[in-house]
C-alpha cells in the first residue's frame, strides 16, 4: 500500500473543521456589527435630555422591533441575511414625535442603517480558496504578505478585502494570535517613534524661533 501523500487525511479533516469554525466566526463577527448598529444608539438616547427624548427613545425601540431581532434569545435561529432582509432594515421607519428635537430626529432617521447595509454588503466576499490554500501549508509566509491594505487579494483568483483574507486563514489559531500580537507591538513601537520624532522637531522649531 502506498504511503499517504503529504496532506494526510487527518490534515484534510483539520482544514474542514477550521473552515467551519472560520465560517461561524465570520457570521458571528457580522452579527456583532448588526447588533452594535441597532443597539448602540440606545446609549445615546439614554444620555440625551430634551422634551421629546422619552418618546423618541420609544420610537427608536419600535424601529428596532421591526427588524425582528427580538427576542434576543432566539437570535441564533435567524441568519444575518434574514435580519438584513427584514422590513425593519430594508425600510427602516421610526415615527418621529412632534416634540423631538433635531438631535432626536437625526437619530431616528435611517443613516445608521444605510451605513450598516453598506458595511454588511462589503463585509466579506466568502472564503478565498487561494488564501485557504497558502495558509494551510507549513510555510505560510506568502499568506502574511497579503496583510497590507490593497494587498489582501494579491495573486488570488478573485478580488477580496481584508475580512475574507482574515477568515480564510486555515492555520493554527495560535499562529494568527502571535501574528496579531506582533502586529500590535509593531504599531505601538511605530507610534512611540513618531511621537519622539515630533517632539524633537517641536524642540528644534522652538530653538530656531528663540535663537
Ligand atoms: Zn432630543
Ligand atoms: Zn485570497
Amino acid at each position: 500500500m502506498s504511503a499517504l501523500p503529504k496532506g494526510s487525511l487527518r490534515n484534510v479533516g483539520q482544514v474542514a473543521d477550521t473552515e467551519t469554525e472560520q465560517l461561524n466566526a465570520a457570521k458571528g463577527s457580522m452579527r456583532e456589527e448588526i447588533i452594535a448598529a441597532l443597539f448602540d444608539p440606545l446609549d445615546d438616547f439614554c444620555e440625551h435630555v430634551c422634551e421629546g427624548a422619552d418618546k423618541a427613545t420609544k420610537a427608536y425601540i419600535n424601529g428596532v422591533r421591526r427588524t425582528g431581532i427580538w427576542p434576543l434569545k432566539k437570535q441564533n435561529t435567524k441568519s444575518n441575511k434574514v435580519i438584513m432582509d427584514s422590513d425593519g432594515i430594508i425600510d427602516w421607519k421610526c415615527e418621529i414625535p412632534e416634540s423631538a428635537c433635531s438631535t432626536c430626529q437625526r437619530r431616528l432617521d435611517d443613516r445608521h442603517i444605510v451605513k450598516l447595509q453598506k458595511a454588511i454588503s462589503n463585509y466579506w466576499q466568502g472564503l478565498c480558496l487561494d488564501c485557504m490554500d497558502i495558509s494551510s501549508r507549513d510555510l505560510d509566509t506568502e499568506y502574511w504578505n497579503h496583510n497590507e491594505p490593497g494587498e489582501w487579494d494579491k495573486g488570488c483568483t478573485l478580488y477580496h478585502q481584508r475580512n475574507t483574507w482574515y477568515f480564510s486563514f486555515m492555520g493554527r489559531p495560535s499562529i494568527m494570535e502571535t501574528h496579531q500580537r506582533e502586529q500590535r507591538e509593531r504599531k505601538r513601537a511605530r507610534e512611540v517613534c513618531e511621537s519622539e520624532v515630533a517632539d524633537i522637531e517641536r524642540g528644534l522649531f522652538k530653538k530656531r524661533r528663540f535663537a
